[in-house]
């Protein structure tokens, strides 16, 4: 049963049309399960009916034509039910709709199972019987199985359906991502496909078959000499076995099957690259059902030589092009080098296909001020290369060649916000103060990138969070002492006489050092931050040295402990602290006028075992800091990362308000300074609740900085309370949303949040 199920659903993956891709699926079903007709029933949203894609058994004539309101006959109270219907006798059903066109009065057993993907029924598969009978258990479980599974296959080919066709007059295409950096941003989609992926081709046909041919024979020759160069390479740094890898790469180059049946392919008018994609497809799943574990290996193989051959064929988009003057900056997984690279070349917006809201790209595009959507998944990259898009960072809708009422709209709201934040920008070095004169500090995230950020003081009152990930990781080994030690002077020098609070080493989770490779099933639960500093004292004696150093005659260093979850790492990590300072002291030959000063420690409230534990905190640090990316995270014990769960990722679910509220309730009581670096400070709805809660000071990046004083500039303090007295109230995030949007509309500031003001 598996076996057949993986194939028809690769088979179906890998049909470029839709339509044929729904008649192939039934056909097999029908005789895979040996019944009498199967039928494929996909949703139309906008019309509110089901409509009768594919089918063997019904007739062909009411293909496409049949439709089935959502709420009638079988079909709907499949769709509502949201799950499968088993009938011996369909046409004595009291929902059973009689619709004459499809000729199905033979049929008597009736199963259908809904197609749902992301909590949508896209679709109702069904398979019927002429004799009377309920289907089996067996029969019920394998078309369950088969519509979960293919209902990423039909929203994937959708979505490809969706790309395919943008040249058809009037096209107006949307597709909805994560909003991950607020703004707005209409250019030309750039594409980088920085590495071959067999999964990201999408299916084409082409006319031009021996030039595919001709490409392809190429590609070949090219890779053979790729793995024997490769080979030649490193045969005196490895044992000879390890060499065998490449002799098994040769021999499938080499074997006249693989070639013969991509040739087949291309012969049969598919690009290289899907013949490719498709030959490569089929045996993985074939080695990948094999029972021996070493035969089934090399399903991974068969991958990266695919791979491979695909890296030979494909001209990299973005090698040797031209940039344009303005585009907006589409792949898979964009990264912070990819930002610091674009950046000064026109980069307008950025589309990510992995990630969410909260991945350290979205945080890095909002630093900048660059619009983003996240989590965009499904979309097939090269067919969108250098099409005209809107991105609409507010609500993660993307346009595809839009129409021009839609252009003009959007060159308006544009207009509009580029108004607001020159309005806003005039107040970025004034004090952030209500209007009934309640005080906070706005202080500087920087350090996510190597250097931009820093580089401009943007009105704050110095660095809040200093990430020291970054020049770690852009390297290959550990930076030295002495190179630790001349960029944290250059950061400290930046904001003289003002406190600049850095991290101490917070890698692990989704920041990994090349050199310093780290695999776990779960890397946010694992070994990050303070686990990984303590476990090796010697690299964090090593960076608090440096800070301290660099401190010299500036005097402005706090240090700051990332992943805290129990007092006894903070003995700990003050005791290495302590012995640093200490050896420092006596070490250094300081003349009378330089003295190394202690600097004030602090932790961040990140890990929801630090709530209960504030009391023994506060008697053992200088301040609190409350990272409110990683507490909502661990809260509500979503990955912050992951697109799938990105609608449950949300510091404004009660929860983490009422949190939120107790820290700052508590560290009053316990006298201790406390500030949030988290990116709830620098959203407007977010920096009103925690200026009424009482935290006294809000880090945020160097783009908001000006945002937020302009919302707390334009609110009173006693304003602020009620609102939060309100919101702390509600039950869910949604009402929360709701309530805080309607109050920031009130007050005149709902251009913050959405496009247009
Ligand atoms: C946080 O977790 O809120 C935080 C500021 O740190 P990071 O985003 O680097 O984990
Ligand atoms: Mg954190």
């Amino acid at each position: 049963m598996l076996t057949i199920l993986r194939r028809l659903v690769l088979e179906f993956s890998q049909e470029p049309e839709l339509e044929q891709a729904l008649r192939h699926l039934v056909n097999q079903i029908k005789h895979a399960l040996s019944t009498d007709c199967c039928s494929i029933y996909l949703a139309d949203y906008s019309n509110q009916h089901f409509v009768l894609m594919a089918s063997d058994g019904l007739a062909t004539n009411s293909l496409g034509h049949t439709v089935i309101g959502f709420s009638e006959g079988l079909v709907g109270l499949v769709g509502q039910r949201e799950e499968p219907i088993n009938i011996a006798n369909a046409q004595n059903h009291p929902h059973f709709l009689h619709a004459p066109e499809v000729e199905e009065e033979e049929l008597k057993a009736f199963l259908g199972t809904p197609i749902i993907h992301q909590r949508k029924v896209l679709g109702i598969l069904t398979i019927q019987q002429k004799e009377a009978r309920f289907f089996t258990e067996n029969e019920e479980a394998f078309l369950v199985t088969l519509s979960a599974q293919l209902a990423t296959a039909i929203a994937n080919a959708e979505a490809r359906g969706i790309i395919r066709h943008p040249q058809d007059s009037g096209w107006l295409k949307q597709l909805n991502g994560i909003p991950g950096a607020p703004g707005i941003a209409q250019s030309e989609i750039l594409v980088s496909q920085p590495k071959a992926d067999l999964r990201t081709i999408s299916l084409e046909k082409v006319t031009d078959k021996a030039e595919q041919t001709r490409r392809f024979d190429q590609a070949i020759i090219k890779t053979r000499k790729d793995f024997e160069e490769l080979a030649l390479k490193i045969s005196d740094k490895i044992a000879d076995d390890s060499l065998d890898i490449f002799e098994v790469y040769k021999q499938l180059l080499d074997s006249s099957h693989l070639a013969e049946e991509i040739n087949a392919k291309i012969n049969f008018g598919w690009s290289a690259e899907s013949a490719l994609k498709q030959v490569v497809d089929t045996y993985v799943v074939q080695f990948e059902a094999i029972e021996d574990s070493y035969l089934r290996e090399r399903a991974s193989d068969i991958k990266d030589l695919g791979n491979r051959l695909l890296m030979n064929l494909q001209q990299p988009i973005t090698v040797a092009k031209q940039f344009p003057d303005e585009f907006i900056l589409l792949a898979e997984d964009v990264t912070a080098a990819m930002l610091a690279e674009y950046q000064h070349k026109g980069l307008k917006g950025i589309i990510s296909l992995t990630g969410s809201n909260n991945s350290h790209a979205a945080i890095l595009a909002r630093a900048i001020g660059l619009p983003a959507i996240m989590g965009i998944e499904r979309v097939p990259l090269a067919p969108l290369n250098q099409h005209l898009a809107i991105l609409d960072g507010y609500s993660g809708e993307l346009f595809i060649d839009p129409n021009d009422n839609l252009k003009r709209e959007y060159q308006h709201l544009i207009a509009e916000e580029h108004a607001l934040m020159d309005k806003v920008q005039q107040v970025k070095e004034l004090p952030a103060i209500t209007k009934d004169g309640k005080a906070i500090e706005l202080h500087l995230n920087a350090g996510l990138s190597s250097g931009f950020e820093h580089s401009q003081h943007a009105g704050a009152m110095g660095i809040g969070l200093y990430r020291t990930e970054i020049p770690f990781m852009d390297r290959n080994c550990f930076p030295s002492e002495h190179e630790q030690t001349v960029l944290y002077q250059q950061v400290l020098s930046a904001f003289p006489n003002k406190p600049v609070i850095m991290r101490t080493l917070d890698v692990g989770g989704d920041k990994s050092l090349p050199y310093f490779p780290i695999s776990e099933d779960n890397p946010f639960l694992g070994w990050r931050g303070i686990r990984i500093t303590l476990d090796h004292p010697e690299i964090f004696l090593l960076q608090v040295r440096a800070m301290l150093k660099a401190s010299l005659g500036k005097n402005n260093l706090e240090i700051m402990l990332p992943m805290i979850s129990g007092i006894t790492e903070v003995d700990d990590a003050l005791r290495l602290i302590n012995q640093a300072y200490y050896e420092l002291s006596t070490e250094l030959n300081l003349d009378e006028m330089v003295t190394l000063t202690r600097p004030r420690i602090g932790l961040m409230i990140e890990v929801p075992s630090t709530i209960f534990l504030l009391k023994e905190l506060a008697s053992r640090v200088d301040f609190f800091s409350v990272g409110s990316n990683d507490l909502t995270q661990y809260l509500l014990a979503v990955d912050r990362n992951n697109a799938r769960v990105a609608n449950l990722y949300d510091s404004y679910h009660p929860a983490v308000l009422r949190a939120l509220h107790t820290i700052s309730q508590e560290s009053s009581k316990y006298l201790i300074p406390l500030s949030l670096c988290g990116e709830l400070a620098g959203e407007p709805a977010g920096a009103i609740l925690l200026l009424a809660m009482g935290y006294d000071k809000l880090s945020m990046n160097p783009h908001n900085i000006a945002r937020i004083k302009w919302v707390i500039r334009h609110i009173d303090f006693q304003r602020a309370k009620v609102i939060l007295s309100h919101a702390l109230k509600l039950s869910t995030a949604k009402q929360v949303h709701d309530y805080l949007n309607e109050q920031l509309e009130n007050l005149g500031l709902g251009g913050f949040i959405r496009a247009g003001i």
